[in-house]
């Protein structure tokens, strides 16, 4: 059966992302129904709104979406559809992997991180005012209930998955109510798993420092909203940029995968963006759906091209677009299907 997944192309780089992402997602051997449907910068004339109410509508009913990077205007205008798309369908966790690929000129070879943000609060509440005319404040709001919620998505996560150990990110050093609730949640939850998945907890400066230098000490990480966004960024710069770092939103009743990456205006409508994070972030939802062979298929054949390097974007050293680069990955897909029938022939007929 057919799954039915809400598709919002997004703005600037975004549908010529999403046209090649669903391309792929159809080659990989499961089957959707793409509803599509529009947000964003491009809408706002149309809608008044840049995230229509049918957009929350398609998602709540699907409980599943991909999306391309929507423009924010910075200083003024719209709040970020991002932001309020989490806020709204309670998407509190952001799960962020960066992993190495192979061919792909970084500064390691063997990264694997997966970074745990917690989505929904932190200064990203959007709760600031102007004090006068010289000085404006932003408010922090960390709970127990959302602290404790993405520290057990993160050791959930880590079981499920065979890591070995979470890492709590705070700075309570200073923000010694609000970073220290936090890492008091994560210690609570940790006791939960004593014995399972190993914890230690580090100021974000210094991990900052750390991941640059020895990120192979580190697996999984959780921390709060704002660092989250921070050291997800630094994380995709250690395996090769934004172009290469997916991205999942997950809440209870719905979850919505989209790149980290931005809509990158100066190249919109070219054909030379680098589709490669909005597949793995297709790669990630094929696992949400419980297919994981096909994600796996999906990884690798990316990871294939990559290596290979003759068709891949600007940004990874090739000269192929965004649409030839999604036509080599579902070559790979296709030779992939054609091996596995060839060695699944004399199993067959045993
Ligand atoms: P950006 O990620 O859009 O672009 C920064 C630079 O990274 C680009 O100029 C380009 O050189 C490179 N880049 C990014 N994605 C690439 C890709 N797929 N292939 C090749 N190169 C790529 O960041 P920005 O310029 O800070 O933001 C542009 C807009 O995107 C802003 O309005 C911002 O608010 C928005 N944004 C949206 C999301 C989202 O929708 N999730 C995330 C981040 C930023």
């Amino acid at each position: 059966m057919a799954h039915t997944v809400t598709l919002i192309p997004g703005d600037g780089i975004g549908p010529e992302l999403a046209e090649a992402s669903r391309r792929v997602l159809d080659a990989s051997g499961v089957a959707f129904d793409w509803e599509v449907v529009d947000a964003g910068e491009a809408v706002m004339a149309r809608y008044g709104t840049p995230l229509p109410t049918h957009v929350l509508e398609s998602i709540t009913r699907n409980r599943v979406a991909i999306k391309g990077p929507i423009t924010t205007p910075v200083g003024e205008g719209f709040r970020s559809v991002n932001v309020t798309l989490r806020q709204a369908l309670g998407l509190y966790a952001n799960l962020r992997p960066a992993r190495s690929i192979k061919g792909l000129a970084s500064r390691y070879e063997d990264v694997d991180l997966v970074i745990c943000r917690e989505n929904t609060e932190d200064l990203y509440a959007g709760i600031e005012h102007r004090v006068g005319r010289d000085a404006a404040e932003s408010i922090k709001i960390i709970t127990r209930e959302a602290s404790e919620r993405i520290a057990r998505f993160a050791f959930d996560y880590a079981v499920a998955n065979g890591r070995r150990k979470v890492t709590a990110v705070h700075k309570a050093n200073i923000m010694k109510l609000s970073d220290g609730l936090f890492l008091e949640s994560c210690r609570t939850v940790a006791a939960d798993y004593e014995g399972r998945i190993e914890f230690e907890d580090r100021i974000v400066d210094n991990m900052c420092m750390q991941l640059v230098q020895k990120p192979d000490l580190y697996d999984v990480l959780v921390l709060p909203n704002l660092y989250g966004d921070i050291v997800s960024d630094l994380a995709a710069g250690l395996v090769g940029g934004l172009g290469v770092a997916p991205g999942a939103n997950i809440g209870t009743e719905a979850a919505v995968f989209e790149p980290v990456h931005g809509s990158a205006p100066k190249y919109a409508g070219l054909n030379k963006a680098n589709p490669t994070a909005m597949i793995l972030s297709g790669a990630l939802m094929l696992r949400h759906l419980g297919h994981p062979d096909a994600a796996e298929r999906v990884e690798t054949a990316v990871r294939r091209v990559i290596a290979e390097g003759v068709a891949t974007t600007y940004d990874l050293g090739g000269g192929a677009g965004t649409s030839q680069f999604a036509d080599a990955i579902i070559d790979h897909l296709a030779a992939g299907s054609a091996d596995a029938a060839t060695t699944a022939t004399p199993a067959a007929t045993a």
